[in-house]
C-alpha cells in the first residue's frame, strides 16, 4: 500500500491545522468536498423527491457546521437533526435552510427552537400541544411534522393515537398556532433489501397518511427513507429523503453495498504521528492486562490516540492500522490516550522513528483501513466508529465545498 498522507505539522507555524496546533496528536480529516459530491449524488438519485442532510450528532463526528454546509453546497435543501441544540447551532451559525429536529422531551426549551424557525416533530397530541403552546409563547407558528408508529418500535404515534394527533395539529392550524409540514416515519430494516419489513412499513405509513386525510390533514412534505431505503427502494422516497451515513461515504450495511459500489466516497479520516518507537525482547508484555506478549524481539511503536479520543476499547487486538509502508493491528489494551502497535515484520519496520504517520482509517484509496474495517473488527457499525471520535481530536477540513470565501469556521470545531 502507498504511504498515508501526511497530516499537517503538528509544529507547522500557522499551518492547517489551525490554532490548536500546539496540542496536537492526531486529527480527523474531514473532506468537505466529498460530503458534497455524496449529496450530489444523493439528490439525483432522490429527484424528484428533496434532500434532507441529516446532520445529528455533530455531522456522525463530522463537524456539524462545516457538513451541514457542504451537504447545502451539494444540492441538499433541508437539514435533520436529533437535538434542540443542534438545531439552534445550524441557526446560530447563520444556517437558514429548513431543518427538522425529531427528539424533544417535555420540560425542554422547544420555544427556543420554534422562534428560531426550526420545524419540530411530534408523536402523540400531547406533544402537539406543548409545541402550540411554545408557539404561542414564540408569537409565531411551529411548522409542524407529525411521526407514525410504523413498526420501528421508536418514536411515532401508534395507530390508536395516531388520531388524536392528527387532531391535535388540525386544532394548533386552526388556531394560528401551527403549519402542518409533514408526516413521516422510519424503517426498521431498510438495510436488508429483501427483507418484506420495509414494505410493510410503507403500508403502515400509506394508511396513517389516509386516516390523516381522512379527517381533514394533509401534510405536504411526506418523508420516511434513510440512507438504506433511498438508495434501494424507489417507492420509499415519497417528497423528502433523510440520508445520513451516505452523505459521510460509509454504506448503511453490507446488503446495500460497499461506498465504492455506490459511488460514494468516506469523507473522514483519522491520522496521528508516532509517539515513541522501541527495540523490545520476546516476551514483553504490551499494555494493559497483558493480552499481548511480544513472541520475538520486535520493535513496537505507541500511538497516542485512546478511547478519549474515540478509538473503541474492542479495538483492543483487533483494530487495524497502516503504519510504516504496511498494515497490522493494535498489540493489546487500547488504553485512555494511547495503544501500542508491533512493528516487528512491516516494510517499514527498520527505518520506523517517532514522528510518523500513523493511519487509522480513510477512504481505503491506497489500501489503507476504512471505518467499515474499524467496524468489522469491533463488532460494530461505521456510524459508531466515525461518530465517536471525540471533541478531543481537532477535525481539520480540506476541500471548498460550503465554506465561507475566507476559509472554514473550522477551527473553531478544534477541541
Ligand atoms: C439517523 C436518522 C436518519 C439517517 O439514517 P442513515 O441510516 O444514517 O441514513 C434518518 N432519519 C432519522 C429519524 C434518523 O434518526
Amino acid at each position: 500500500m502507498s504511504a498515508a498522507p501526511t497530516p499537517a505539522d503538528p509544529a507547522g507555524a500557522g499551518g492547517a491545522a489551525g490554532p490548536g496546533h500546539g496540542r496536537w496528536t492526531g486529527e480527523a480529516v474531514v473532506d468537505l468536498d466529498a460530503i458534497a459530491a455524496n449529496a450530489a449524488l444523493l439528490v439525483q438519485r432522490a429527484a424528484p423527491a428533496a434532500v434532507m442532510a441529516v446532520v445529528k450528532a455533530d455531522a456522525y463526528g463530522h463537524g456539524l457546521v462545516p457538513a451541514a454546509r457542504a451537504a447545502l453546497a451539494g444540492g441538499a435543501t433541508w437539514l435533520g437533526v436529533a437535538q434542540l441544540a443542534e438545531a439552534l447551532a445550524l441557526r446560530a451559525a447563520g444556517v437558514t435552510a429548513p431543518v427538522l429536529c425529531w427528539l424533544w422531551a417535555p420540560g425542554q426549551d422547544v420555544r427556543a427552537a420554534v422562534a428560531a424557525g426550526v420545524d419540530l416533530s411530534a408523536s402523540s397530541a400531547q406533544a402537539v400541544g406543548i409545541l402550540a403552546e411554545a408557539a404561542r409563547a414564540a408569537g409565531r407558528p411551529v411548522r409542524l411534522h407529525l411521526e407514525a408508529e410504523t413498526g420501528m418500535g421508536r418514536g411515532g404515534a401508534t395507530p390508536a393515537d395516531w388520531p388524536d394527533a392528527v387532531r391535535a395539529a388540525l386544532a394548533a392550524h386552526e388556531q394560528g398556532l401551527a403549519e402542518l409540514v409533514g408526516a413521516w416515519s422510519h424503517l426498521a430494516r431498510a438495510d436488508e433489501p429483501d427483507h418484506p419489513s420495509a414494505g410493510q412499513q410503507r403500508e403502515a405509513f400509506e394508511a396513517a397518511l389516509a386516516a390523516a386525510r381522512e379527517l381533514g390533514a394533509t401534510f405536504p412534505v411526506r418523508h420516511l427513507a434513510n440512507s438504506a431505503a433511498l438508495l434501494t427502494d424507489p417507492r420509499a422516497r415519497y417528497d423528502l429523503v433523510r440520508p445520513g451515513i451516505a452523505l459521510y461515504g460509509l454504506s448503511p450495511g453490507g446488503g446495500v453495498g460497499t461506498p465504492a459500489q455506490l459511488g460514494l466516497r468516506p469523507a473522514m479520516a483519522v491520522r496521528t504521528r508516532l509517539a515513541l518507537v522501541k527495540d523490545v525482547p520476546a516476551g514483553q508484555g504490551v499494555s494493559y492486562g497483558h493480552t499481548h506478549t511480544t513472541d520475538r524481539p520486535t520493535r513496537l511503536g505507541l500511538v497516542p490516540l485512546g478511547y478519549a479520543d474515540g478509538v473503541p476499547r474492542a479495538a483492543s487486538g483487533v483494530g487495524p492500522v497502516a503504519v510504516a509502508g504496511g498494515r497490522t493491528t493494535v498489540a493489546g489494551r487500547v488504553c485512555m490516550d494511547q495503544f501500542v502497535v508491533d512493528l516487528g515484520g512491516l516494510p517499514g519496520a527498520g527505518r520506523a522513528a517517532a514522528g510518523d504517520v500513523v493511519e487509522l482509517f480513510g477512504d481505503g484509496a491506497g489500501g489503507g483501513p476504512t471505518a467499515e474495517d474499524w467496524a468489522a473488527a469491533c463488532g460494530t457499525i461505521g456510524y459508531e466508529v466515525v461518530a465517536r471520535v471525540s471533541a478531543r481530536l481537532p477535525r481539520r477540513y480540506t476541500g471548498t465545498a460550503g465554506a465561507p470565501v475566507g476559509g472554514h469556521p473550522a477551527t473553531g470545531q478544534e477541541g
